[in-house]
């Protein structure tokens, strides 16, 4: 029987972790299995860059109501504030615009009329959330609205880079949801230990086979256990199954199911969109940006959002200079289009933008070449185990049969075994986040309770 699990939980995300430490604390046999050599999923770290750990994937807690930011203040991680979330009325002036095509840097108090029609737009994009129509993307929608032309590229790189994609795949009324979920505090923190420090609380204790990729789960009606098979032929078996598994390797049917999904489940995982993702992180021996420039939004660039790190968020190791960070993060099609570059041109792409947008006749215009030092890149679209960014609120097609909708299909259990959670499942919280995949971790520790009441726990061995 040493195969044999009350629950097993497929991904070690922090959605999979969650839940199962959650499981195990109550005494619940649990094993997590997980494709990749190391734990974390989209939450990976690097810590030999800089002298502070850098994250490659999650990186933010967005908003001090949350789940992550109410664990993170329980276990006493060290957080540090940045930019806000609520761009235009930001008391902290720390974000800028800047409008690739006429090389101007505006910092996002100081805009002019037309990025005024567009945060006008984007911020009343709530109200949209009874519209009956359910195929309007986000572009159309922006040029109804009189949106003008000029900057369109500012409304991808504010609104639809931050979902992962473009804008004409985000679905307005589902974007109108999730601008409508709660939080009220909107302010971004990073833990200055990293995200390392949630992974390690959560697996301290927990079971997990790394390496171990799901190719199989037989669900088989009448049989009591769930079978669970790797594509190493490794077979283990569970009271009741958890997958937390990106959605693009739902999309791309890695893992079959005896019986087949349900119809409506595999249509949610069809309609729900996921993009690709990638940061460059490079690193400068000069601060070359404005003194009070935390996060640069950049239409009509290759790189749409850029932030800084390093000093003052930073501590000074002794006898050490200091390290100034660019991060750009890059998404939906300038992903795939830089994602395709040789690794030099990568690099240029960034340094060439970073020189436009911040160069002078003072620091002699190429600023950014002249203090660089180093960087590295982290492409999600590579990871064979995630294959893209996150999921993001989609256009639902008018043949779309259901009312529900497609999150909360895909987060529905089937058959009382088998069970979903993961960031593309979040239905109440923030979708695409850490603290919404975490959500949804908590969601189904409470769905596993009622379905398996601790009484009916495999019972272990007596003790001899
Ligand atoms: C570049 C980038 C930046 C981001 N920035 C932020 C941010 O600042 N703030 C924020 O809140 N969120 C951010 N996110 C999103 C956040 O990281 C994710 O939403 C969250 O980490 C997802 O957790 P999860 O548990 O749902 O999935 P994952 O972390 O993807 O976990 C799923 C796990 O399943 C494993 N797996 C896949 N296939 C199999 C298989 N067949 N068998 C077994 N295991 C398998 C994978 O290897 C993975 O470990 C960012 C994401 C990216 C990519």
């Amino acid at each position: 029987m040493s195969n044999v699990y009350d629950i097993v939980v497929i991904g070690s995300g922090v959605s999979g972790l969650m839940c199962g430490y959650k499981l195990e604390k109550d005494g619940y046999k649990v094993l997590v299995v997980e494709a990749n050599n190391i734990i974390g999923g989209r939450t990976r770290q690097d810590f030999n860059f800089t002298s502070y750990p850098v994250e490659l994937g999650g990186e933010m807690i967005h908003g001090g109501d949350t789940l992550y930011y109410r664990l993170a203040m329980e276990n006493k991680w060290e957080l540090f504030e940045v930019f806000s979330m609520d761009l235009f009325n930001s008391p902290i002036n720390s974000t800028y615009l800047y409008l690739g095509r006429e090389r101007k840097l505006i910092r996002a108090d100081q805009r002019d009329e037309d990025i005024q029609k567009l945060a006008d737009a984007l911020v009343s994009l709530s109200d949209e959330i009874d519209n009956p129509n359910r195929e309007m993307n986000l572009l159309e929608h922006l040029i109804k609205k009189q949106v003008p032309f000029r900057v369109l590229g500012l409304a991808d790189a504010i609104y639809s880079k931050t979902w992962a994609t473009d804008l004409d795949r985000i679905g307005v009324k589902e974007a109108a949801r999730e601008d409508s979920k709660p939080n009220t505090i909107p302010n971004n923190y990073k833990v200055q230990q990293s995200s390392k420090i949630m992974l390690d609380h959560f697996s301290k204790s927990l079971d997990i086979n790394l390496n171990w990729r799901v190719k199989h789960i037989d669900t088989t009606k009448d049989e009591k256990l769930v079978k669970v098979t790797s594509y190493n032929g490794q077979v283990v078996q569970a009271q009741r199954v958890v997958v937390t598994v990106p959605l693009q390797i739902l999309k791309d049917g890695d893992i079959t199911f005896t019986p087949e999904l349900p119809e409506r489940k595999k249509i949610a995982i069809k309609t729900i969109g996921m993009d690709g993702g990638m940061k460059i992180i490079a690193k400068f021996n000069k601060k070359f940006w404005l003194n009070n420039c935390q996060l640069v939004l950049c239409g009509d660039s290759p790189v749409p959002q850029i932030w800084m790190d390093g000093p003052p968020y930073r501590p000074l190791v002794p006898g050490q200079p200091s390290e100034y960070v660019s991060v750009g993060f890059i998404t939906g099609d300038q992903a795939k289009a830089i994602s395709a570059l040789s690794p030099q041109k990568q690099i240029r792409t960034f340094l060439d933008q970073l020189d436009a947008m911040f160069g002078t006749s003072e620091n002699g215009w190429t600023p950014a070449s002249d203090s660089f030092i180093s960087h590295m890149v982290y492409d999600w679209q590579k990871n064979p185990f995630v294959r893209g960014a996150y999921s993001y609120p989609s256009i639902i097609p008018s043949t779309y049969p259901y009312k529900n909708y497609p999150n909360e299909i895909l987060a529905e259990p089937i058959d009382n075994k088998l069970f979903f959670a993961g960031e593309a499942t979040a239905t109440t919280y923030d979708l695409s986040t850490i603290n919404g995949a975490l959500e949804t971790g908590v969601r189904v520790y409470e769905e596993l309770k009622t379905s398996l009441p601790i009484s009916n726990k495999l019972q272990s061995k007596p003790k001899m």
